[in-house]
């Protein structure tokens, strides 16, 4: 993997644009790993793509992330802090391969859920549909005994077994941020999905510098893709000069 220019970043928000959202971080993440095959960008684990993605936030907007949240017992606003070396989860060495439990008389294999599953359960009506359809695409092989069953036929135990075990093998997956309100010291865990947090980031940096292109252009009558190969600072610079 390696760092996205403006110019590419450009490209890839106006690509991600065209798609469904929840395949975003596919197309940041295949433009930054041109080595990489698009299936095997797909296939990673949520978590491990979560990990990149992280990654790929800290090479293009820096280590630190900021936000605001509200108080979920006062409402107060709070603003938060973290940093990306805060939220990444150390490597998990079982990613590799499949998974399997053993539960009383059932034994079921299973891999982890990765962007495409995310993708194909997008549409469900609610998240007990979704979490269902997230099983049938994870779930390898369920048996009871000697006979192969399907997922309506395992008990609740079982699937509730198989989606911790699945959370406790791909706990990138699932970041939480530890918040605390300064008004009246509540602390909970708010979640934390890097996909939408960068994106919007992304967004709000293609309106500025696809502003920053139309001032300069008109300006100089320089090309967009000139600007674009401008460092940040001279393009300030030059901003600054026509007091923009
Ligand atoms: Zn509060």
């Amino acid at each position: 993997m390696r760092p996205l220019s403006a110019a590419e970043l450009l490209d890839t928000w106006e690509q991600g644009l065209s798609g469904p959202a929840c395949t975003r971080a596919l197309v940041l993440l295949a433009a930054a790993s041109p080595d990489v095959s698009h299936d095997a960008v797909a296939t990673l684990s949520v978590g491990e793509r979560d990990r990149r993605l992280l990654t790929l936030r800290e090479w293009t907007f820096g280590s630190q992330l900021a936000s605001v949240a509200n108080c979920s017992a006062c409402g107060e606003r709070l603003e938060w802090i973290f940093n990306v070396a805060d939220l990444r989860v150390p490597e998990q060495p079982q990613l590799s391969g499949d998974l399997s439990l053993q539960l009383d008389r059932y034994c079921v294999s299973f891999r982890l859920p990765n962007t495409l599953d995310l993708a194909a359960v997008a549409g469900s009506h609610d998240a007990e549909s979704a979490g269902r359809l997230l099983l049938e695409k994870c779930v390898l092989e369920a048996r009871c005994d000697d006979q192969t069953i399907s997922i309506n036929e395992m008990p609740a135990e079982v699937t509730d077994a198989v989606v911790k075990q699945m959370a406790e093998a791909d706990p990138q997956a699932d970041l939480r941020l530890d918040l605390s309100c300064p008004a009246c010291a509540h602390r909970w865990q708010a979640l934390f999905d890097i996909e939408s947090f960068f994106w919007s980031e992304i967004n709000a940096w293609a309106q500025r510098v696809l502003t920053e292109v139309h001032t300069l252009a008109s300006t100089y009558g320089w090309r967009e893709k000139d600007i674009l190969d401008l460092s940040p600072r001279r393009r300030q610079f030059y901003l600054g000069l026509v007091g923009a």
